[in-house]
Parts: C-alpha cells; sequence; structure tokens
C-alpha cells in the first residue's frame, strides 16, 4: 500500500488512509500544508480528519473506497468495525459489468476512475404510474424517486420514494425510503426499505447492464399494520440511459392472491 509522509506532524508519521492514493500534500509558501487532489487540482486544509477528502472523491470523481483495503491498523480488518460493503479499487472500470473478484490492487492508478456500478440510477426519477391488482380499481398515480450516494464514499445509496394521487388533490399514496446496497461492488444488489404503513422489507437481486432485478427476501410488519399482508414481490428497474427514462414493475402476492402483476411506471430524470 503507499503511502506518503505526513508533513504536518512533528516526527514522520505513516500516512494510510486509501484516500492518500488520491492526493498529494503540499506546502504552500505560506507554510501552511494543502491535500491536493491528483486528478482536478483542488485543495483542501491539510490534517485531522480525511473525511473532507473522501466526500471530494465521491462526489466529483464517484471514487470510493477500495476493497479490502485495511485501514492502516495493521491487522487487515477495518478498524471502526463498521458493517461496510467492500469496494474495489479506483482502477476497476464498472462499464462492463465485469466480475470483480481477479483486479489488480493498484490505488495509485487514476487515470481509469471507478464508477459506481448503480451510477446509472443516480438522480431524481418523476413521472407517472398505472396500477392493478385483482379486487382493486385500476388506479394512476404520480411518483418521484430520489436515489444518491453515500457522501462519504461507503458504496451505498440512499433510497426515497414517494407516489400521490392525481384524482385526490396529489396527495401522498404511498412512501418508502431506505438503502440501496451494492455489497462486493459487483453485481448483487440489496435494497433495504421502511413504509410509514408499518412494513419493513429487504429484496436482493442482480444487476445486468443498466436493469435491477429484485425479489423480496424478508417482509416484517408492526403489529397494527393492515392486511392483507404482501407475502412475496419482485421489482424490476430499468433505466434507459439514451432517453432518460426509469421504467420499473412491480409484482406481488399476498395473503389471499397469487403472485400478480401490480405496478407500472415511467419516470424522466429531472435532476
Ligand atoms: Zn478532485
Amino acid at each position: 500500500m503507499a503511502t506518503v509522509l505526513d508533513l504536518k506532524m512533528g516526527e514522520p508519521r505513516l500516512k494510510t488512509s486509501w484516500v492518500w492514493a488520491y492526493f498529494d500534500v503540499k506546502t504552500l509558501p505560506d507554510g501552511e500544508t494543502v491535500a491536493c487532489c491528483k486528478t482536478c487540482g483542488k485543495t483542501f486544509k491539510h490534517g485531522g480528519s480525511t473525511s473532507n477528502l473522501i466526500n471530494h472523491l465521491a462526489k466529483t470523481h464517484k471514487v470510493f473506497r477500495p476493497e479490502n483495503y485495511n485501514n492502516g491498523n495493521g491487522n487487515g480488518k477495518r478498524s471502526s468495525g463498521e458493517q461496510q460493503p467492500p469496494i474495489p479499487p479506483p482502477q476497476q472500470s464498472y462499464s462492463n459489468h465485469s466480475n470483480t473478484a481477479n483486479y489488480a490492487l493498484d490505488p495509485l492508478s487514476i487515470n481509469n476512475l471507478t464508477l459506481h456500478p448503480l451510477e446509472f440510477l443516480f438522480g431524481t426519477w418523476r413521472g407517472q404510474g398505472k396500477g392493478k391488482f385483482t379486487g382493486i380499481n385500476d388506479f394512476v398515480y404520480g411518483e418521484e424517486i430520489q436515489i444518491s450516494p453515500d457522501e462519504a464514499g461507503r458504496g451505498w445509496l440512499y433510497y426515497r420514494q414517494r407516489t400521490w394521487n392525481p384524482a385526490r388533490n396529489d396527495m401522498n399514496f404511498h412512501s418508502e425510503s431506505g438503502y440501496i446496497r451494492c455489497p462486493g461492488m459487483g453485481s448483487k444488489v440489496e435494497l433495504v426499505l421502511a413504509q410509514p404503513t408499518g412494513i419493513a422489507s429487504v429484496e436482493e437481486g442482480q444487476i445486468e447492464g443498466t436493469t435491477v432485478s429484485l425479489r423480496s427476501t424478508n417482509i416484517a410488519r408492526s403489529s397494527t399494520a393492515k392486511p392483507p399482508h404482501v407475502t412475496e414481490y419482485t421489482r424490476v428497474l430499468s433505466v434507459n440511459t439514451d432517453t432518460n427514462q426509469l421504467t420499473y414493475t412491480f409484482s406481488m402476492s399476498t395473503q389471499e392472491k397469487p403472485m400478480e402483476d401490480h405496478l407500472f411506471a415511467t419516470l424522466i430524470k429531472v435532476s
């Protein structure tokens, strides 16, 4: 692992955060030391936390912490004990969604910046959907979904969704929020959601191209969540990057009804 000397400390100390593969430490004419981004040249106050550097890499360059990085504590384990998805090193490109198992660890290579495997989902998406299910009237709804990466560059995404009823003054229909996880930053995806109706769920699936297919693996309910209870569901999100359209289908089974198509929506990327 590449290291540089911490120039700010009175005695030399190894700099071990992975971010130092992307920053040079420079001393300005006035004696101040700064961290200088090797990619864009932006400088940051040097010393203390590296979180502003990590934020810069994640937001500006879509670079995230490499997989198996040992945080410099010498035992190969993450010092914080956080449950973080391992993230591949910078030169791994996800443009072909290839298997990530056999990459060479070279964090100094910054020519080929890492793209998040779900970058095609980043943004705010807005549009309309149609719903149907045996036993209920067909309905239409407006919807907005916001998906954005964790600012600290840990690889997971914020997911926030709400729908409204155009037939009733755009009153809120349904909302759910949670996190999209990308364990291994490969093709596997997990979506962890909470709903105000007392339901929490976990779904898991795969990325193929710009399509994400998910199936529920766990659905939990509070004691007052209203029946009929959904027993299983599938969700397929697909992005057309030429037209900036996100379409999804959602199918479900309930305690009373077998698996059936329930929702279909087309959303446009608005920001
Ligand atoms: Zn930069």
